[in-house]
């Protein structure tokens, strides 16, 4: 049997990994799910798939885990510090899902233990790339890609050289806004941004779809993990969300990956590599779909893009400088404090504060130096954000 645990486990990608993993009891041995606010549902699902330890973030709210666990075998703990601990139990596969900056530790502390990390937390790669990347070259364990467009672009890899690669596409649904005009995305509320057409996903990653920013997350995620020239990565518009991601070779030839909007498929892709089996997803009609469609994406529409590309430009630190003011600036648009636009001159201007910081030069990479980071620009932001609204 499998070891596997599961890190955000109540959230979007976590169910459907628990979806896949509960389809076949005897293969997997569940070491540890973790969860936040939902602890009705982290204790149902460690009680079915039998888990040794079932953890929330939220520390205030043990006693309540412990009394929903009760007469179970499952242990109850909770707090960051709790789920760095489980991270570090033995387990053959670890899926990463947890949402935002907090994920990297427990990410980083599996990859240590020797695991198959299955990453669909982006943000890992965003604010520390490379401490990631030599962390899975120093230990027995590998890491897989979870984002749709990364496991197609891996698998659009298999079997060739990364030299003969001319370019990475992305496709981006373009998310709520993608026909709005722009003076209405100004004024666009946080429920109009947690719409998505296509995937159904988590609050947070869908209103970043709608700003792009989570198209700006996976341009920088492509780069970290594939290890190529930025320049090599374009981003197309793709309202249909049936070609992830398409790589283009020396010869002309562009191999695309395409497939229903279900994350279950990248999932179970990094579940079962490097086999493939059979998966509980719809089968694409091309016949009946007839016509996709595909644009270049408007960089005045979606400054974060052009962020992006700095970002890598600038290299070290930039990421975890990125990611974290645009959590605090997606925090300021769900909370009401700034517009749908004002996200990205939030990001930018925490960026430019903090270019010469010495932090940002920082060439070594440690867990310490990207926490310290990614604390300055929650910082940065926040000022930003207060004086704007003066
Ligand atoms: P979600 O909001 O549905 O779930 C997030 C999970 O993280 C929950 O289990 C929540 O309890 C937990 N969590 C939240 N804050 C936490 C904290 N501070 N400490 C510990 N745990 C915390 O999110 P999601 O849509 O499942 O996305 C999860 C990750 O996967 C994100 O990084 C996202 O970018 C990435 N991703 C998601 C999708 C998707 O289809 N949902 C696709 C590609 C990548
Ligand atoms: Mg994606």
């Amino acid at each position: 049997m499998r070891k596997v645990s599961v890190f955000g486990a109540t959230g979007s990608i976590g169910q459907n990994t628990i979806d896949l993993i509960a389809r076949e009891p005897d293969a997997y041995d569940v070491v540890a799910l973790s969860g936040g606010q939902n602890i009705a549902q982290l204790a149902k699902d460690a009680r079915r798939l039998g888990a040794d330890v079932a953890v929330t973030a939220d520390e205030s709210r043990l006693e309540e885990l412990r009394a929903a666990l009760a007469g179970s075998d499952v242990a109850a703990a909770a707090g960051a510090e709790a789920i760095a601990e489980a991270a570090a139990r033995p387990a053959d596969w670890v899926m990463s899902a947890i949402v935002g900056a907090a994920g990297l530790r427990p990410g980083l502390v599996a990859l240590e233990q020797g695991a198959t990390l299955a990453l669909a937390n982006k943000e890992s790669l965003v604010t520390a790339g490379a401490l990631i990347m030599q962390t899975a070259a120093k230990s027995d364990g590998q890491i897989l890609p979870v984002d749709s467009e990364h496991s197609a672009v891996f698998q659009g890899l298999v079997g060739e050289d990364m030299s003969a690669v001319e370019r990475i596409i992305i496709t981006a649904s373009g998310g709520a806004f993608r026909d709005w005009a722009l003076e209405d995305m100004a004024k666009a509320t946080p429920e109009q941004a947690s719409s998505h057409p296509n995937w159904n996903m988590g609050q947070r990653i869908t209103i970043d779809s709608a700003s792009m920013f989570n198209k700006a997350l996976e341009v920088i995620e492509t780069k970290e993990f594939f290890q190529c020239p930025h320049e090599m990565i374009e981003v197309l518009v793709h309202p249909e969300s049936m070609v992830h991601a398409l790589v283009g070779f020396n010869d002309g030839a562009l191999m695309a990956h395409v497939g229903p909007p279900d994350m279950r498929h990248a999932i179970g892709y990094a579940l079962h590599y490097p086999e493939r089996r059979k998966l509980p997803v719809a089968r694409l009609d091309l016949a009946k779909i007839g016509a996709l469609h595909f644009r270049d994406p408007d960089l005045q529409r979606y400054p974060a893009l052009r962020l992006a590309h700095e970002v890598l430009a600038t290299g070290g630190h930039a990421g975890a400088v990125f990611n974290a003011a645009k959590e605090v600036a997606l925090d300021g648009f769900i909370g009401h404090r700034i517009g749908f636009l004002q996200m990205a001159e939030v990001v930018e201007e925490a960026l430019e504060r903090l270019s010469g910081s010495q932090c940002l030069k920082n060439a070594e990479m440690t867990l310490d130096t990207v926490i310290e980071t990614d604390h300055l620009a929650r910082k940065t932001a926040l000022e930003v954000i207060k004086e704007q609204n003066r």
